[in-house]
């Protein structure tokens, strides 16, 4: 068993966009500037979009944090979302998900301006990758490719299992390993809630990539021997015994899978914190005018 160490690539990847942030600072006088917006106090989101800030001033970038209340009305959040579309010093904006009930988060996730959509979740972002054309690829997928490409694993002809197929992770994947590419040019199956046969398919999978939200979903009876396990989960469970008062967990069984896998990424310390590196990549190329003038 190899690991896919997502702090060691992390760190690398970081080290590269700072060299690229402080150029961008060189000739245009300003740092990439990614700004989020929080809506209410979910402990996750929280947690996540506090480390999105802090690896934006690791990086040399500037970032900004919009924070509103639980109760906000879509239509403010809105406009607050249309206002950072015409603002020039902006290159990203994320809206951080999930949003309360009385929010429509497809119409967030449109009005945001596809041109520093770095979520990559826009209409016309998944549609351009859909087509292999040049985007914002959602930052938890690209994370996943960027890792695997350190790596070399090798992916062409291999069958792929993606369990999950939500929007920001298990959709794009599936398009992504399929897609005429490197990484990629694998044979998909993207299972669900819904299929039949799932332990079946996973046992029959090279790689499997597991998106589903329950710890330890996937056990050593649904992995062939030698399979590349790519675990996206994050499980929080109350814990006593660490300093943050709570535990992580995949929807991999690691502890038994790990022996069987050729390559395994760990909870924590895998996808999480390359799914950063995917974001600072996309508000980089956005800061460069890369993918969009
Ligand atoms: P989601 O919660 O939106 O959807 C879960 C998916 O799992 C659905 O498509 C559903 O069909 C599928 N599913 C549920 N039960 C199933 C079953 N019994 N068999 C097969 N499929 C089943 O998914 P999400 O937002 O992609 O999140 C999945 C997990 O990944 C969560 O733990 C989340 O916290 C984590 N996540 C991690 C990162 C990261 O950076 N590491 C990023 C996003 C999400």
């Amino acid at each position: 068993m190899n690991l896919l160490d997502g702090k060691y690539v992390s760190e690398k990847l970081k080290q590269e966009i700072a060299a690229e942030a402080a150029e961008v600072l060189e000739t245009t006088g300003r740092k990439p500037h990614l700004v989020a917006i929080l809506v209410g106090n979910d402990g996750g989101s929280e947690t996540y979009v506090a480390s999105k800030m802090k690896n934006c001033e690791k990086v040399g970038f500037k970032s900004t944090l919009i924070r509103y209340d639980e109760s906000v009305s879509e239509a403010e959040l809105l406009a607050k979302v249309e206002e950072i579309n015409q603002d020039a010093e902006v290159d990203g904006l994320i809206v951080q998900l999930p949003l309360p009930k009385h929010i429509d988060p497809e119409k967030v996730t449109e009005k945001i301006e596809y041109r520093k959509d770095v979520d990559g979740f826009h209409p016309i972002n998944l549609g351009r990758m859909m087509r292999n054309l040049p985007c914002f690829i959602p930052a938890t997928p690209y994370g996943i490719m960027l890792m695997l490409e350190e790596y070399k694993i090798e992916t062409s002809g291999k069958h792929c299992v993606v369990i999950g197929r939500s929007n920001i992770v298990g959709s794009p994947m599936s398009i992504l390993m399929a897609r005429n590419a490197t990484p990629g040019n694998c044979t998909v199956t993207l299972t669900h809630s819904r299929t039949q046969n799932l332990e079946k398919l996973v046992r029959s999978a090279d790689i499997i990539v597991a998106a589903i939200g329950k710890k330890n979903f996937v056990t050593a009876d649904m992995v062939k021997d030698g399979a590349v396990v790519i675990d996206v989960g994050i499980n929080r469970e109350v814990s006593e015994t660490t300093k943050s008062g709570y535990k992580l967990y995949g929807d991999v069984d690691f502890e038994n899978v790990a022996p069987k896998s050729s390559w395994i990424t760990p909870v924590p310390g895998g996808v999480g914190l390359m799914t950063i590196i995917g974001l600072l990549k996309n508000t980089l190329a956005s800061a460069k005018k890369e993918i969009y003038q």
